[in-house]
């Protein structure tokens, strides 16, 4: 039997995934796991699967078994201050998120649950995360877009073959309802599957460092959902004994869609929706994030906290990023370097301090804004170049 006891992080009521897959509180909810007797394991399944003991699943049949196992790079050109700067390089899963890491669980789930389809509401990186992984074990997959998008921005989704709806109406509603349908197994930005699935990125980082711990992982945040996984990871390394002190969590956002930042600052404990403006980190431009209240609560439980950055800051970083660093990251990630930058200027990070900066998703899907720089000699020339 599939384990399907839901925990909400808030009130603490509990509840089956057949249920509900938010509270009646009002707040997400996520998998309950008992981690007291979890160790680091010695099992050598590929990517985040060695984990599977703190998973609520097997690994899926095909690329969603490649999900996670990230490279984890020591970067010294890119240390801002003095602090000891780690890129965790999540582009490197099969579609070039982090989003992979969810997409896997939520298939391998829906697969054992007899299951014939999955859905999810998104046209990014989710949307083409959900169809490839899905494609890769047989399960048809919906994706939901809203109908005035341009087909441009469809094709990196299309390729894997999803149907793809489009939807009429408030998209943010929509986001709510879909939890609610039955049939297809819903797997949006913060759903208990995905968030079972991408807290393996923060026990692939506690692993590389353990016993000890970094200092502080700075992420770009959208939904809260990611932050999450991360938080509800660190609970369940510190239950196993195996992390003493958690780093301290940053959360990153874009100046123009910045709620939880205002949140944090604020001193609120939930998030309220914001008119957000234009920005190039679209990725994480949501103005209402389902996980806001879980986010917070994971900044203030580390002593960390929340920055937000202006789209020339991101793009300055995303150019420090490649060109000092050799990382082509998406704009969206970039916001986390820009934001780094800021928290050092803030002494809120300091000399020394080891830093793991979560880069989310690849920058090859991106169109790059970069100008080409060249000069063009005569062949006879080469040899005398300087
Ligand atoms: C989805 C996404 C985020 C934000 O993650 P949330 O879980 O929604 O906070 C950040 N970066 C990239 C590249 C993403 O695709
Ligand atoms: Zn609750």
């Amino acid at each position: 039997m599939l384990p399907t006891r839901l925990r909400c992080h808030a009130c603490d009521a509990t509840a089956s995934l057949e249920e509900r897959k938010r509270c009646v509180c009002g707040e997400p909810l996520w998998f309950e796991t008992h981690s007291e007797e979890f160790e680091w394991p010695d099992r050598r399944d590929p990517g985040m699967w060695r984990y599977a003991d703190l998973l609520p699943v097997d690994p899926p049949s095909g690329v969603g078994a490649a999900a996670g196992g990230t490279p984890l790079v020591r970067s010294p050109r890119l240390d801002v201050g003095g602090a000891r700067l780690f890129v965790k390089d999540e582009g490197e899963n099969p579609t070039g998120s982090f989003k992979d890491r969810g997409s896997a669980v939520g298939v391998a789930y829906a697969v054992a649950a007899g299951r014939e389809r999955i859905g999810t509401v998104s046209h990014g990186n989710m949307a083409m995360s959900t169809a490839a992984t899905a494609a890769g074990s047989g399960l048809r997959c919906t994706v939901c877009v809203p109908a005035d998008i341009p087909e441009e921005r469809l094709k990196n989704v299309a390729r894997y073959g999803p149907e793809i709806v489009r939807i009429e109406g408030d998209y943010g509603r929509l986001y709510e309802e879909s939890l609610a349908l039955e049939g297809i197994e819903f797997v949006n930005s913060d759903t208990p599957l995905r968030v079972a699935g991408q807290k393996t990125v923060a026990l692939e980082i506690c692993e590389a460092f353990a016993p000890g711990t970094p200092e502080a992982i700075v992420l770009p945040v959208s939904s809260g959902g990611q932050l999450s996984a991360i938080r509800k990871a660190l609970h369940e390394l510190r239950t196993a004994g195996l992390i003493d002190r958690p780093p301290r969590l940053y959360a990153v956002q874009a100046a123009a869609c910045d709620p939880i930042v205002r949140a944090f600052e604020a001193g609120d404990e939930r998030v309220s929706p914001i008119d957000a403006g234009e920005t190039i980190a679209y990725s994480i431009a949501n103005a209402d994030p389902p996980s806001g209240t879980r986010a917070l609560a994971a900044l203030r439980e580390t002593g960390g906290g929340a920055v937000s950055v202006p789209d020339e800051e991101t793009r300055a970083a995303r150019r420090r990023l490649a060109r000092e660093g050799g990382f082509a990251i998406e704009s969206s990630s970039a916001v986390a370097y820009a934001g780094l930058e800021r928290l050092v200027e803030r002494d809120e990070i300091e000399s020394n301090e080891r830093v793991v900066l979560i880069a989310t998703g690849s920058g090859f899907k991106e169109r790059t804004e970069e100008a080409v720089e060249s000069r063009t000699i005569a062949l006879e020339e080469l040899a005398s170049i300087e």
